[in-house]
């Protein structure tokens, strides 16, 4: 199969649109002609967008309200997530740029510190993370199950894929179409959505991941699986438990307006799913034999097999790190750049067009500062007799190509804190590995020196 070279689009919505219809147009999940927009109407891609929610982000209200869910006004959630799995805004500079009252950037910097764990946790279990780890179900798996009052939304495609949530409920209702509309969602709604697939429903937790990961523009394998897992209760005993209850807290009025008000199916605490703690442990959720392996080179480095000390000639990107200061961009300002959307993937994935939208806009921006080559194939044939810069990427698909391309040089991950060996098994196991103390111990005391990951970056 020959790659094909995509002429990059203007920086415009539109454009950008119009871009992802006539090349991905077989690609695309959603694509039914239904679509009032192909473009998310609050997020839009690009470094310069990044900046601006960086610029304008208030934590003022966020330990308070970040899980408010609705209104939307009333919302704090910081709403970076997109920016920051695509790599515009590395976490080591959320972590060092944000500021404001200390108790809330303490807040905030807990979040950043589940996204750099969901990417510790996904670089060293790869795809076994598809798998219960801690704890499974007693009875079979339910695949592809209806709901009890089978609404498909948004969601197009054979007759063997699930129709989404049961929209008869107020609270599903909201949420989905803000799924599907937008491709974001605040954590908490994530957690509804999520519990009632998979705790109410008692459908399979992996065929609503996937869902979720073609939708949200902050899909990423690392923490999505992860939030699912949580929500199903297979990283402990107890499932996130989903009801009215937390409607009526983190979305005051929408009960009333609900058709199954007086009839609410979530009135009261779900039974807990029947789990048992899995039979053997994947020995790596407890020690990594390769950290080097998970955590990619700590310094510049070359895998060619030939000439690993030739320069370099263009700089590959992956979606992972689409950013300005994506390390391989940064270092080689004057190389052109290749991006390549890889087509047997996008095949398998049935990605939204949002999702691509906003990638297309990401790259057609980076366009008017750099030369930037657009390619639809595998980054094998596109990259195929090239000497390629890299940046490290923490998932198995970016390791999988690395090995075919030979990187002649491979920037290192823009980490947080470079995984350890140690237990990864929950994020406060984690946690106290690193930083020798669980997060709940840790003394009253400035935000600066309650984190000592901070020291260490210095
Ligand atoms: C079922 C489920 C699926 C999820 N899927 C994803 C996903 O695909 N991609 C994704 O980035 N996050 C995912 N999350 C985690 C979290 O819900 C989102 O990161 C967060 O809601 C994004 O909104 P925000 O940027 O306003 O977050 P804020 O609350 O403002 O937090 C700041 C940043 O911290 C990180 N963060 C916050 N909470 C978490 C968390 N629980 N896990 C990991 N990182 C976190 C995000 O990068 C976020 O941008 C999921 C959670 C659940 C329960």
């Amino acid at each position: 199969m020959a790659t094909a070279e995509l002429t990059i689009c203007e920086p415009d919505r539109r454009d950008a649109e119009r871009f992802v219809t006539r090349h991905f147009a077989d690609l695309i999940g959603d694509l039914d002609g239904t679509e009032t927009s192909l473009s998310s109407d609050v997020f839009r891609g690009g470094q310069r967008h990044a900046e601006k929610a960086l610029a304008e982000l208030d934590l003022s209200r966020y330990t308070r309200d970040r899980n408010h869910a609705y209104p939307r006004r009333q919302r704090a959630a910081t709403g970076l997530s997109p920016y920051v799995r695509h790599g515009m805004l590395s976490l080591p500079r959320l972590w060092n740029e944000v500021t404001g009252p200390a108790d809330e950037l303490h807040r905030f910097r807990i979040e950043l510190l589940w996204q750099e764990y969901a990417r510790h946790w996904y670089a060293r279990l790869g795809p076994a993370t598809r798998q219960s780890l801690r704890y499974q179900r007693h009875e079979r798996r339910r695949t592809l199950q209806p709901v009890s009052t089978p609404v498909a939304i948004g969601h197009t495609g054979g007759p063997e894929q699930a129709p989404g949530w049961n929209e008869q409920m107020g609270c599903m209702e909201i949420t989905s179409g803000e799924l599907f509309d937008d491709g974001w969602l605040v954590g908490q709604t994530r957690l509804w959505m999520a519990s009632q697939w998979a705790v109410r429903e008692g459908r399979d937790w992996r065929d609503g991941e996937d869902l979720f990961f073609a939708h949200l523009l902050d899909g990423s394998r690392a923490a999505n699986r992860l939030g699912w897992q949580i929500a199903a209760g297979l990283m402990s005993e107890r499932p996130y438990a989903f009801s009215r209850w937390q409607v009526e807290t983190r979305a005051p009025g929408l009960c009333a307006s609900c058709d199954l008000n007086t009839d609410c199916p979530i009135d009261r605490w779900p039974d807990r799913p029947p789990t048992q703690p899995v039979d053997t442990p994947n020995p790596l959720l407890f020690r990594d034999p390769q950290p080097d392996r998970t955590a990619g080179p700590a310094e510049p480095a070359s895998t060619a097999s030939s000439d690993p000390t030739g320069t370099p000639d263009v700089v590959w990107i992956t979606a992972e790190s689409m950013g300005l200061d994506d390390p391989a961009l940064a270092a080689h300002p004057d190389l052109p750049v290749v991006f390549v959307f890889d087509r047997p993937l996008l095949a398998k994935l049935k990605l939204s067009a949002k999702r691509l939208t906003f990638m297309v806009e990401t790259l057609a921006e980076l366009a008017t500062i750099r030369d930037v080559e657009v390619r639809l194939g595998t980054p094998a044939e596109a990259l195929a007799g090239r000497r390629v810069a890299t940046t490290f990427a923490p998932v198995p698909g970016w390791r999988r190509h690395a090995e075919v391309v030979e990187p002649q040089v491979v920037h290192p991950w823009p980490w947080l804190h470079r995984p350890s060996d140690g237990d990864i098994s929950s994020f406060s196991c984690w946690h106290r590995e690193l930083w020798g103390h669980a997060l709940d111990d840790r003394p009253a005391a400035p935000a600066q020196r309650q984190i000592p990951m901070l020291q260490k970056m210095g």
